[in-house]
């Protein structure tokens, strides 16, 4: 990615931009906004930047869009997404001329996200008739104050609006530990030069945090710069040498995590992955926390096949929201919808089968019971997600809670068509979290009466102890 307008002034007419680079891949222009919003203004028009891009033969363009800086009231904020709207309008004739070119329409609007909304509305008509890419700016003082959840609603209010099939770029997202929450909700590329900003600022990029240079006592990384050299041997460089070796870590950082979030989106596992990583930095965390918050987004564009991955991990509570975990939990409780007057609710112990011998066989409704998973009927257990999953921590109160009403919104299913149901729960007595449920269960019967809901304890022969 490199700057067409830096170039014009500088260089004026190039005939291609991959020959000037002595660069054959994918060469993105930017227009100089990011100099409007460093430096308040450039000398040249919209329209003769957007004819310069095309003519230098760029793969990936962009209009002289407004950004809204996010400091900004409203009125400013709006007047920037308007002139942006307005200017993405002026060149729609270079831009279906110059199709070779794929050109990025900007949204704007800062933290204002009813702005943000309402001109992600009014660019669908124009995107059709010329661009490709969306995109939205520019989270970059944001991010440099850590305040990742704001960033988290500004994607939500675009992406939410916007076509899903199409691409959405975030401008200025370089930071590592905002890329997978960024994915998450649906952006597919960034750019930023925060690289080199950090580094001229004696900043080091960490997959956990930010570092200043004269806190490291160690490089937490291994790429060329930090197997090489020690903080003290940058520390004692000369500033130009520091900034350079800075910079260039700070690529490999910001590379690693796009590789690593990559890699996470093809073995589905990036929920998993963003469960580690809001555990990273109270930052982190607040973007998952606000990312939960548009879980029903994320569930209604998750595709319904099984990962390449072998296994789920059920890592914490937050598991439960893992769209491989809830969507067929939910789906299992949707088929509750035919009379039936008993089930059998056997914990599920994997690797052990299923040693109650005639349980499958009672003339009640067979389910298997486990913490996050939830309940499935017993002919599901040899299927995904419930044949391949890895459960690694302690239940909690919580867990047994949310099961337990899970089992509930079941039963009251039932009890649309069924008059009466017996609940035959089988439990471990050597399993606490079991016999907690069973109490539960309990409780929660009597809300709607003994005489509709009978909830029988019996005793599962266990081998090992289950979880917890
Ligand atoms: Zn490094």
């Amino acid at each position: 990615m490199t700057n067409a307008y830096i170039l014009k002034k500088h260089r004026g007419a190039v005939a291609d931009i991959h020959d000037h680079l002595g660069f054959s891949g994918v060469v993105v222009t930017d227009s100089g906004a990011y100099q409007i919003l460093r430096y308040g203004d450039v000398e040249v028009s919209n329209r003769e930047i957007v004819q310069y891009q095309c003519e230098i033969k760029s793969d990936i363009g962009v209009i002289l869009d407004i950004p809204t800086s996010s400091d900004v009231d409203r009125d400013a904020a709006l007047k920037s997404a308007d002139e942006t709207y307005r200017r993405a309008v002026e060149v729609l004739d270079i831009v279906e001329r110059c199709g070779d070119t794929l050109w990025t329409l900007p949204i704007q609007g800062g933290t204002h996200l009813d702005i943000l909304r309402q001109y992600a509305e009014r660019s669908v008509e124009v995107f059709y008739r010329g661009y490709s890419i969306y995109a939205l700016g520019s989270p970059t003082t944001l991010l440099e104050q850590y305040d990742f959840d704001r960033i988290i609603d500004m994607i939500f209010a675009v992406r939410s609006i916007i076509p899903f099939s199409t691409p959405l770029h975030l401008f200025g997202a370089g930071h590592p530990l905002i890329v997978p929450f960024a994915a998450a909700l649906g952006v597919d590329t960034m750019d930023s030069a925060s690289y080199i900003l950090y580094a001229k600022d004696d900043r080091y990029m960490g997959s956990r945090a930010t570092y200043r240079l004269e806190d490291l006592s160690y490089f937490p990384c291994t790429c060329p710069v930090c197997s090489k050299y020690s903080p003290e041997d940058v520390r004692r460089m000369p500033k130009r040498k520091r900034v350079e070796l800075l910079a260039l870590h700070n690529l490999h950082a910001l590379s690693r995590e796009f590789r690593e979030v990559k890699q996470a989106i093809k073995e589905g596992r990036l929920w998993e992955y963003l469960e580690d990583r809001a555990n990273s930095h109270p930052a982190t965390r607040r973007a998952f926390e606000q990312l939960k918050r548009y879980l029903e987004f994320i569930y209604r564009h998750t595709p319904i096949v099984k990962p390449d991955a072998r296994a789920v991990f059920i890592l914490s509570e937050d598991s439960i929201f893992n769209p491989k975990i809830m969507i067929p939990r939910r789906r299992v409780l949707e088929r509750f919808d035919s009379e039936v007057e008993c089930i059998d609710l056997i914990p599920y112990r994997r690797g052990e089968g299923f040693p109650d011998s005639g349980i499958g066989e009672s003339k009640c409704a067979s389910y298997i019971y486990f913490p996050i998973l939830g309940i499935a009927p017993l002919h599901l257990v040899d299927r995904y997600p419930y044949s391949q999953f890895e459960f690694g921590f302690k239940v909690t109160d919580k867990i047994v809670s949310d099961l337990s009403y899970l089992i509930f919104e079941a039963l009251l299913k039932m009890l649309k068509i069924s008059r009466t149901i017996v609940v035959n729960i089988y439990v471990c007595s050597n399993v606490e979290w079991q016999k907690e449920l069973y109490r539960k269960l309990i409780n929660l019967a009597q809300q709607v009466g003994e005489s509709s809901v009978k909830i029988v304890l019996k005793a599962a022969k266990c081998r090992l102890s289950a979880p917890g």
